[in-house]
């Protein structure tokens, strides 16, 4: 990675509130007017590892996939959907999600990546319940439904889908 291009703001309306975020391959930090170098320094370095820390949260790996699957299995599938890998795969463009039931491996869409937590949790529990059961029957429904937020996430992805290429997709 190239190093780290950070751009600091100073605002003298800016009294308390300090803020970061990136813009392109810069990161702005946003301070207010006023503070010494030290601590100028000091809230650089807290911004930008706040930051790091929220995108990787956003950007989770493939063992963090594969706990995750495993919580969600546990609080609402009693378990019993058992994966055995869950990994990001940059060929499925026409799917958020994908699985091969016999060997318990789950694969998801890189473009998944950096959509909020609860929408890519959807996605696993679909797969995971896929495990389960093959095709989109009512049982498949009913089992996916017990996550709270899927409704919600089903109309999050068509709404990224139809913006994207103007059609839904399935997983
Ligand atoms: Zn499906």
């Amino acid at each position: 990675m190239p190093p780290e291009t950070v751009e600091v703001r100073r605002s003298a309306r800016r009294r308390r509130t300090v803020s970061a975020y990136r813009d392109g391959d810069k990161t702005i930090v946003l301070l207010p007017a006023g503070l010494s170098t030290t601590d100028e320094e000091q809230w650089v370095r807290r911004m930008l590892d706040r930051l790091a820390a929220k995108e990787q949260r956003r950007r989770p790996s493939d063992d963090d996939l594969l706990e995750r699957a495993s919580e969600l299995s546990a609080r609402y599938l009693d378990g019993k959907a058992v994966p055995e890998s869950v990994r990001w795969v940059e060929n499925q463009l026409h799917r958020w999600g994908s699985c091969t039931p016999d060997h318990g491996t789950i694969r998801l869409s890189v473009r998944l990546r950096g959509m909020p937590a609860w929408v890519v949790d959807y996605v696993i529990m679909h797969e995971l319940v896929h495990l389960l059961v093959p095709s989109h029957g009512p049982r498949f429904w009913a089992l996916v439904e017990r996550y709270p937020r899927a409704e919600r996430a089903r109309g999050f992805l068509e709404g990224f889908s139809m913006a994207a290429n103007g059609s839904t997709e399935e997983c």
